[in-house]
């Protein structure tokens, strides 16, 4: 038997829930028998897939308020929950459109007349998705739609700290009988998910550098594809020229959306320095607005923090930035409130790069800002991060946008707008530097790495090929 984990929740810091992860021996049969299930899928064909998928989406729907309120124990905010669910489900009716052309098999003649190239996909057996806590829902079902419509048989290990939607969610899966056979969630934490590296065909990994160096280095002594979504800095660059009024409402959603527990949050904003006092003073009086999903869950922008340990980390890079001489303009601190942790929307200035709220993750809802007086000193500072996730510009005309745009080393970038990607699936965009590896997870392509492509190279004649030995 496995120790169980309690889980704690974020809203009351009661630990209310418990999770049983399978012992490894458990987890090495349920892959085999996931395993073994899958060739049948794949021959089930992509038609049928798409009936399963549709299938599941409806158990879902029927199921619907039970899996809002579990993710909302496990999250403690309602409105973002909310936001995941529709995302997700949307999520199955867009890949069942695009699936059929981008797994059509195709026949071409090649550049030799006599023979023809028959192009075929071979999904991966079975992809291990591992997924972490801050949009638990989206980032755990995110690459398992196109792995599954690919074909492939696929097991998922949510993060710990997050687990009870998964109950909901296997519930819906359990109704539909082809599905069952190749698609199961399991709990557990980091010693779950190192297990299951062991033992599938992929790995599909979201969560902090650190742990993706760790399933890199499993991956790589397995021979195994790893595609990795790691964390992010997000930089935000005005320019002299933009729309005040847009900017700081743009950045004050793209930083503080889901308390800033988000990849792809802003974490630090630059400002042409003719600006900055008057940008300064827009965002605080906006953020200021803001109010604590507390004492109802239906009240207020900002929900806690889910995790105990963020909260942590939060309040030290906030305690380290105040100490080095930052000024806080509105918020400032991380609190309990109710057993919660909770953090306002806090804008600091007289930040710099020796802070660890200026250069480390912080995945809160803070907006540290810093005056620049030429533009390639902001391309400087946006660039200085051991991250290359996202980013934004902003400027009054998109062309003197887009030319800041090319010199940032980052996989998207927002032009007068912020925090895109969480909404707009259809650019491709791969992770520069620490930010992770591997193929797109975003665009067509994401499908794409759930198969192997394998060319049948076919001979049309009798004859004897020109290149052959004689005799
Ligand atoms: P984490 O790295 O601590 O954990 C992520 C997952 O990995 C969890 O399920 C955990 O149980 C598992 N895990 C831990 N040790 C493991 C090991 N040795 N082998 C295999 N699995 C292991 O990350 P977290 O705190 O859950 O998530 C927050 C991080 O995720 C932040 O850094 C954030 O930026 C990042 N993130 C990235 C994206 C993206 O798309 N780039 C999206 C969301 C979150």
């Amino acid at each position: 038997m496995t120790k169980p984990i309690d889980i704690r929740n974020p809203r009351t810091g009661k630990y209310d829930y418990v999770i049983i992860p399978p012992p490894p021996k458990l987890l090495v049969q349920l892959c085999n028998r996931l395993r073994r299930a899958q060739k049948a899928w794949e021959q089930l064909g992509l038609e049928g897939r798409i009936a399963a998928l549709q299938q599941w989406k409806q158990a879902i729907l029927a199921g619907r308020d039970k899996l809002t309120e579990a993710l909302v124990a496990d999250t403690g905010r309602l409105s973002i929950s909310i936001l995941e669910i529709d995302s997700f489900l949307s999520n199955i009716d867009r890949w069942c459109q695009l699936a059929p052309e981008l797994l059509a098999e195709t026949e071409k003649q090649t550049a030799v007349p006599f023979i023809q190239l028959q192009q075929t996909a071979v999904p991966y057996p079975l992809v291990g998705v591992i997924s972490p806590w801050n949009l638990p829902l989206l980032l755990s079902t995110i690459d398992v739609i196109p792995a599954l419509l690919a074909g492939c048989a696929v097991v998922v290990k949510p993060s710990e700290i997050a687990p009870r939607f998964m109950t909901p969610l296997l519930n819906a899966i359990n109704t539909v009988p082809p599905l069952r056979e190749i698609f199961t969630f399991v709990e557990g934490a980091g010693q779950t998910g190192a297990h299951l590296i062991e033992n599938v065909d992929l790995v599909c990994f979201t969560g902090s550098v650190t742990t993706g160096r760790k399933v890199a280095e499993a991956a790589a002594r397995r021979f195994i594809p790893a595609f990795l979504e790691l964390g992010g800095k997000d930089a935000a660059i005005i320019l002299a020229s933009a729309d005040l009024e847009l900017a700081t409402s743009a950045l004050l959603w793209g930083s503080v959306v889901n308390t800033g527990q988000s990849c792809l949050s802003i974490e630090r904003i630059y400002v042409a320095e003719s600006i900055f006092k008057q940008f300064v003073e827009q965002l605080v009086t906006k953020a200021e607005r803001l109010q604590l999903a507390y004492p109802k869950l239906e009240s207020g922008e900002i929900g806690p923090i889910i995790a105990e340990r963020q909260a942590a980390i939060i309040s030290d890079h906030l305690l380290e930035a105040i100490e080095q001489g930052a000024v806080v303009h509105c918020g400032g601190k991380v609190e309990n409130t109710g057993g919660g942790w909770w953090c306002r929307p806090t804008v600091l200035t007289q930040v710099n790069h020796n802070m660890k709220i200026m250069t480390e993750e912080t995945f809160g809802p803070i907006m540290p800002v810093m005056a620049f007086s030429k533009v390639e000193e902001a391309i400087h500072l946006a660039n200085d991060t051991i991250y290359g996730l996202s980013a934004a510009v902003f400027a009054g005309d998109e062309a003197e946008a887009l030319a800041v745009a090319q010199y940032i080393d980052a996989g998207a970038i927002c032009i007068n707008d912020a925090g895109l990607t969480a909404l707009i699936y259809e650019g491709e965009k791969n992770s520069f530097k620490y930010s992770g590896l591997g193929g797109s997870r975003m665009g067509t392509a994401a499908l794409m790495r759930f198969i192997r492509k394998k060319a049948l190279l076919i001979k049309t004649n009798s004859a004897r090929d020109p290149w052959w030995f004689d005799g």
